[in-house]
Order: structure tokens, then sequence, then C-alpha cells
């Protein structure tokens, strides 16, 4: 049963990821309401059902638009394929709880966030505000929650990220500053310390291979919102584990 209800988590993160495709790529540039239909970026026209279901399409049209021949970018089904997994892990970590659906709301901001980064260098104001209540309702009166290290959690991240952005001048944006503290406030000072933690070792190895391969040079810009993201995530399964076994060792 627990397996067929996480093939059931799969198959919605499937279909919410390819949502949050559209969302994060429409809501920095002001399109999301405008617009109705999906279509091809370069030659305009509109897809049709069969080439919107998710990663199937991607596949049988071996990456490229029906219409004009124009290669799709990977990220799509990477993204749909991501949100898929990320939920069956929530619904297998947290099983059916009031944590997952934090859990699931977590890891759909995050998916939004990481779409809008790659894409326009940006952490929209507007996909940050919109998850914020429905976090703070569920953190503050479902789960049970220690107001001051969350408190402490966001001065925290506040300080610290606008110090490392002072002095680097524009190592990170204001906009990873306000994703920092808001994962602050919803873990508390110590799982957000382990993030902050886990975030640079990421930056550090994906951009030292990104580097090795050629694929950037140490002036490209790289937006590390998907390293912040890829470290909630982990915080969000293994941060009090990480935390317990570090205690252990002293
Ligand atoms: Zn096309």
């Amino acid at each position: 049963m627990e397996w067929f209800i996480g093939i059931v988590f799969f198959i919605y993160g499937l279909i919410f990821g390819s949502f949050y495709n559209v969302v994060g790529l429409r809501v920095p540039i002001n399109t999301f309401l405008s617009q109705r239909n999906s279509y091809c970026y370069t030659c305009k026209r509109k897809l049709s059902w069969s080439e919107l279901i998710p990663v199937v399409s991607y596949i049988i049209q071996k990456g490229k638009c029906k219409g004009c021949g124009s290669p799709i970018s990977i990220i799509y089904p990477v993204i749909e394929l991501a949100t898929g997994l990320l939920f069956t892990v929530t619904y297998l970590f947290f099983g059916l709880s009031f944590q997952t659906i934090f859990g699931l709301l977590l890891v759909s901001m995050i998916v939004i966030v990481t779409v809008s980064d790659i894409a326009y260098q940006k952490i929209p104001n507007k996909i940050l505000l919109f998850f914020l209540p429905i976090f703070l309702i569920l953190k503050f009166f479902l789960l049970d929650t220690d107001w001051v290290s969350s408190i402490l959690g966001a001065a925290c991240a506040f300080l610290l990220v606008g110090i490392i952005i002072y002095v680097t001048k524009g190592g990170m944006g204001i906009g990873d500053l306000k994703y920092f503290t808001l994962f602050g406030l919803l873990f508390g000072w110590q799982l957000f310390l382990l993030l902050f933690l886990l975030s640079t070792l990421y930056g550090a190895v994906i951009n030292g291979i990104l580097l090795s391969l050629g694929k950037v040079t140490r002036k490209t810009k790289v937006p590390f919102g998907p390293y912040i993201g890829a470290s909630a995530i982990t915080v969000l399964y293994l941060g009090r584990s990480i935390i317990e076994w570090y205690l252990s060792l002293l």
C-alpha cells in the first residue's frame, strides 16, 4: 500500500513539476496570468496535449519541438522528474501527516524558485511572499515550533548573508538573502547553520565540477539559489539526524 501511495505521489509530482516550470518561467516576467496556452519559444506554435505530458513528451519527441525541430531544454523534464521524486520521498519520510504537507509545499516553492533562478538569475519576491503565510500557519499552528529558535534563525541568516553581500560586493544577491532568511525562520537557527554550510559545500563542489568540465568560467555568474534549495531539501529530510549525529560526536 505504501508503495502504491508513493507512486501516486510521484505521478502528482510529475504533473505539478510541469506546472512549476510554467510558474517559474512566467512569474518573473509577469506573463503568468496573461498567457493561457503553452507554446514553443522558437516558432510560437501552440502545443497540443500530446506535447504536454511530463517527461514522456520530451522522450518521444527526442527533446525537439514537433513543429520547428528546435531543441527543448533538458531543464523541463529534469524539473518534472525531480518534483516527482521529491514528492515521493517526502511521503516516504513523513507518511500522511502535516509534516508531509509542509514538505510538499517546501519542495514546490524550491522547484519554482530554482526554475526562475536558472532562467533569469532571479528569486521572485512574489513566489516567496505567496508561500510565506502558508508556511507560517502550518509551522506555528499545526507543527510544534520553537519561536525563539525561528527568530534567531532568521536574524542569523539576515546578518550572515548580509555581511557576505557587503564584503564580497555581490557574491550573493538580495534574492539569496531573502531566501536564506525565510529558511532561517522555518528551520530555526541550528538547522539554518547546517543549511548554510551545506549550500556553500554544494556550491563549491558543483561549481568545481562545472569549471573542470569547462561548462563555466570563473567569470560566469552562477545562480546560487539552486544550491540553497538543495540544502533546504537535505535539511528537511535529514537535518535533525545530522545534528543528532554531530552532537553524539562531541
Ligand atoms: Zn517550435
